[in-house]
């Protein structure tokens, strides 16, 4: 039975549908910049929701009220527009996800949504979890997904240990993901998804995209896209066919380093021999409402603030970073302390060419300085220290502007050594599958001029010949918020 007091407010939701729709594709007629700058949030949504406040609102508040139990009714049973409580929906986190949605199908009119989670590594588990659900229908049959084995550690780790050891599900790992018999001869009637990341962190692997898209589609099996690197101001995995991409919206995105921050963007209407109907016709609204309603890694409000403000100049930073790090790229390989450099701008990397096809620096054909298509590679470099790990240690010990942390994507320029940090758990043997050796040094160059860089990394890498110094514990200590001790037991 219909309830009219119900049926009111659907059709009043249905007016904001509409108007919503229409503010969507007015944003589709404006460039990037416009689009990372004004999102969904209009003037007339400022005038008539928000007392007339040019940037976004942040609700903080847990929940919303409703006018009575017929609009509480049609909102909980997601009739209507509604955010309702802040583990589901928020008014800021709309703006947030629109405005992600607008990038990563810029250029293109597919139709997207996306739903914001609390990191990175809760995004990819958001997105690859309802794939990998039992299947009702059949619940004994194996289950499996392939993904590229140069992945980021924490996702290495989400695959290898939670899923295949912990829930005994296949992680078939591709090792040469330029070799597409490779991917078609893993993936069968019971792989739920392909996994990719392009450019990988840190060995910048990356392949072919387009014909991995394709082999995954002919089987019916879903692309999902790991975009941090690329960022959607160099590449855009939905516009190239993937049905799904993830976003470490901490790292570039968010680019002043303020917070902790994910998002799955999803185009409509998924290809997946699995799943229900529902699901596949708006992924990630879909997890929105259910999945993540139930598991709980909503984002914060304030997080998602935070990003937003640094997503408006994501463009510019993207060009700015990706000239500096060309700089420092060619200083370094130049350099005799440097056994090898990985950077996919340089045209030493044998991916040089295939990541020249998919890496264009968005609308610079727009742009009065460029008047034309340009290549940009973004801000993520590695390096191999000449003579070994020892000399790796003390070139990165040595480091006196570039700042020593498991980071990247910041505003400035920060250095890890995977092996002993962002990819220690994955152990010798994944790392050596990944190719991440004890002397790579992984840089991710910031805004700072990239000559102070250069001179901060040819100081460093002068030490080399020095004596290794073991700092004394009594010239330290250790301040009282720590709580990761529990690795050492
Ligand atoms: C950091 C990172 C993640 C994880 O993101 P968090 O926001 O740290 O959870 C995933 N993928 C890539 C490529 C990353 O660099």
């Amino acid at each position: 039975m219909s309830n009219p007091g119900v049926e009111r407010y659907i059709a009043a939701a249905n007016e904001t549908a509409a108007r919503r729709k229409a503010d969507w594709d007015e944003m589709k007629k404006c460039k990037f910049d416009t689009c990372a700058v004004h999102g969904l949030y209009t003037m007339n949504e400022a005038l008539n929701s928000n007392q007339g406040s040019i940037i976004e609102p942040t609700y903080m508040s847990t929940s919303q009220t409703y006018r009575d139990s017929d609009e509480m009714e049609a909102a909980l049973s997601y009739q209507i527009p509604t955010w309702c409580y802040a583990r589901i929906a928020n008014p800021t986190l709309y703006y947030f996800e629109n405005t992600m949605a607008l990038l990563e199908t810029y250029g293109s009119d597919i139709e997207a949504t996306c739903v914001g989670t609390s990191s990175g590594m809760s995004a990819i588990m958001a997105a690859t979890d309802s794939f990998l659900s039992v299947d009702p229908e059949n619940p004994d049959a194996p289950r499996n997904f392939v993904t590229t084995c140069q992945v980021y550690g924490g996702t290495f780790q989400q695959f290898n240990i939670r899923r295949k050891e912990e829930q005994g599900i296949d992680c078939r790992w591709v090792v040469n993901s330029n070799d597409m018999d490779e991917w078609a001869s893993k993936i069968d009637e019971n792989t739920r998804f392909v996994y990719g990341e392009m450019p990988s962190n840190p060995g910048l692997a990356f392949f072919d995209l387009k014909k991995v898209i394709e082999i995954a589609h002919s089987k019916g099996v879903p692309v999902i896209i790991d975009n941090t690197v690329g960022t959607p101001a160099l590449i855009r995995p939905l516009v190239l066919g993937a049905d799904v991409v993830i976003q470490s919206v901490t790292k570039t995105l968010t680019s002043s380093g303020l917070g902790i921050c994910g998002a799955v963007i999803a185009r409509k209407n998924i290809t997946s021999n699995f799943g229900s109907d529902m699901m596949k016709a708006d992924y990630a609204m879909y997890l929105k409402a259910l999945p993540n309603r139930d598991w709980g890694q909503n984002l914060s409000p304030m997080n998602a603030m935070m990003s937003l403000t640094d997503m408006r100049t994501l463009r510019t930073k993207v060009d700015l970073f990706s000239r500096n790090t060309e700089q420092v790229a060619e200083f370094l390989e130049g350099h005799s302390g440097v056994e090898s450099v990985s950077y996919l701008g340089l045209k030493s990397h044998p991916l040089h060419e295939l990541a020249s096809e998919y890496m264009y620096l968005v609308d610079s054909e727009f742009d009065a300085q460029y008047g034309k298509k340009i290549n940009r590679y973004g801000h993520l470099l590695s390096f191999n220290v000449a003579g070994g790990v020892a000399n790796a240690r003390k070139v990165f010990d040595g480091l006196q502007r570039v700042w020593r942390a498991t980071d990247l994507g910041r505003v400035k320029s920060v250095a890890t050594i995977p092996a002993i940090s962002t990819h220690s758990q994955q152990g010798d043997e994944g790392r050596e599958m990944a190719n991440i050796p004890g002397n790579m040094i992984r840089l991710c160059v910031g805004g700072e001029h990239p000559d102070d860089i250069i001179r901060d990394l040819d100081q460093a890498l002068s030490l080399v010949d020095g004596e290794i110094s073991y700092k004394a514990p009594s010239e330290f200590s250790y301040g009282g918020a720590s709580d990761s001790t529990m690795a050492r037991k």
